[in-house]
């Protein structure tokens, strides 16, 4: 670093510093700690921070100006304001990727967000049984709908289908071995891979088959005396095409039967419905599984269920009755919000129509073309008007094109599903310097660049998403047309780190955990 100030400038620069009382004293911050806008510790913190950063670099010879009152006020206020902005907080997700593992996979149904407040604004009978006036079991509040739904004798829900897997393995096979074709070993996101589970449960892992295929013979030659469980994975995130061999489900059932090793699948996403009525591919059913004779199912709450984060487990009574007895079912127990949520989303599945229409996961799913493109004209309609209104329609390119979007979170792989987008250039300003704005607003958009132009598919946005998108496009258009925003075009192509590229995200299932 080259020093740009001499000693003397610099005992003239360090005088010029305001002392920290004549900056919390300075009215602008007297009024915020008047209405109770901002604690008192914060701003101080933050006046602090600010004049040390401005000594250091009078100390490093970065500073020449005398600095002023106002410049450390702009800063330790633009400070403030930055740390009382909530670090968890919603955004609106125009990707199509409906089940978005980094934007929260699942928007909660209506009745779902009702349920966990009601349940977290006062006391709850989580553990406790209002007939019998006794304590209860926080499980009974959604293990009897599960069974409902599915046909199982017997449910447990814990906090996400990782902990649902583990949880199986540890009660049903640590110390024994568990086989496992060699074509199942499934990565989700890389935290949750199979044999890391598998290793973690205390269980020893037996391959058998190859990557491409495996017959119901290298099952029944693996099985010995210490084999504690037959294990399926759902490979929810990939396809195996091709010259390929999995064993069916009931054949599997049917061995384990014969030779008294129980048979656990884990299905990922687990689905209630058969979505091919709705013109989606067919996923294997959660009740499918239990018919075929499984002994457990596991699945997770926040993928097609479209509930909040928690995973299933469900089959055979004695089983279940064993995993609810290991200590970790109690590590890995749900919060009273999330068995509310849990509880009221399932309840929606008592009616196929009612589910699909309340649950927002399983609505964006099964959004027709012609609806997609009734939104889309909609979006594109109020995008114009707000473009003009804030002068800049001439400058605005807004076209309504057809898109495909993706199911995402690991679920129906390979899926395209038809959409609508529309599409936004502006003449001055690069598609990824807008996409850097948009993410900057309020409530930050997320939207994918794609040939130059920012694309937002409607598939993810409900309709208080389209007036939220609305209203936050007025804001970041008014800054653009009074250029009173630097939009660093060149900084934002050039230091977009790619992981949190929405578009690399959409074509790469991996990084959607
Ligand atoms: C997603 C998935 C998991 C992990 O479920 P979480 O709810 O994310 O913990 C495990 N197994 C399979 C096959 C999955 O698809």
């Amino acid at each position: 670093m080259t020093v740009s100030n001499t000693p003397t400038d610099r005992s003239a620069l360090y005088r010029s510093l305001p002392n920290i009382d004549e900056v919390l004293g300075a009215p602008a911050i007297a009024r915020l700690l008047q209405t109770g806008e901002a604690p008192r510790a914060l701003l101080l913190r933050c006046a602090r921070a600010e004049l040390d950063a401005l000594r250091a670099d009078i100390a490093q010879g970065r500073r020449t100006d005398p600095v002023e009152l106002d410049e450390v006020l702009t800063r330790a206020l633009a400070a403030a304001h930055a740390a009382q902005q909530p670090s968890l907080r919603r955004v609106i997700n125009a990707t199509g990727i409906v089940i978005h593992t980094n934007l929260g996979r699942s928007v909660l149904a209506r009745a779902a967000l009702e349920a966990a407040v009601s349940a977290s604004q006062g006391y709850a009978n989580l553990e406790y049984d209002i007939a019998a006036g006794k304590r209860g079991s926080r499980t009974d509040h959604v293990e009897a709908l599960i069974c409902e739904l599915t046909g199982a004798e017997a449910a447990l829900a814990v906090n996400n289908n990782a902990a649902a897997v583990l949880l199986t393995l540890a009660a049903l096979a640590a110390g024994k071995k568990t086989i496992v074709s060699r074509g199942q070993l499934v990565e989700i996101g890389g935290s949750f891979r199979i044999p890391d589970v598998m290793a973690a449960s205390g269980t020893v892992m037996v391959e058998v088959g190859t990557t491409n295929k495996t017959h119901l013979s290298d099952y029944a030659h693996a099985i010995g005396e210490r084999t504690g469980l037959l294990f399926k994975a759902h490979t929810s995130n990939y396809q195996l095409v091709g010259f390929t061999e999995e064993v069916a489900l009931s054949d599997l059932v049917a061995l384990g039967a014969e030779r008294e090793v129980p048979v656990v699948e884990d299905l990922g996403s687990g689905v209630l419905l058969d979505l091919s009525a709705w013109g989606l591919p067919a996923e294997p059913t959660v009740q499918a599984s239990l018919a075929a004779g499984v002994d457990v199912v596991t699945f997770s709450g926040d993928k097609l269920l479209g509930g909040p984060q928690a995973g299933i487990i469900c089959g055979k009574r004695a089983v279940i009755a064993r995993l609810r007895r290991h200590p970790l079912a109690r590590a890995l127990r749900l919060d009273k919000m999330t068995l509310a949520a849990l509880e009221a989303t399932l309840r929606l599945y008592r009616d196929p129509d009612v589910a699909v229409s309340a649950i927002p996961t399983l609505r964006a799913l099964t959004l027709t073309p012609e609806l997609c493109r009734q939104q889309a004209e909609r979006l594109a309609a109020t995008v114009r008007q707000v473009a003009d209104a804030s002068g800049l329609g001439e400058e605005l390119r807004v076209e309504v094109e057809d898109e495909m979007s993706l199911a995402g979170g690991g679920s129906l792989p390979g899926t395209e599903i038809p959409t609508t987008v529309v599409a936004l250039s502006a003449g001055r300003t690069s598609a990824a310097a807008l996409e850097t704005a948009l993410r900057a607003l309020p409530t930050p958009v997320i939207a994918r660049v794609h040939e130059k132009r920012l694309l937002f598919d409607v598939r993810t946005l409900t309709d208080s998403d389209i007036e939220l998108l609305a209203s936050e496009l007025a804001t970041l258009f008014a800054e653009l047309a009074n250029s009173s925003v630097m939009l660093r075009e060149v900084a934002a192509s050039s230091q977009k780190d790619e992981s949190l590229d929405p578009a690399a995200d959409a074509r790469d299932d991996s990084r959607l955990k």
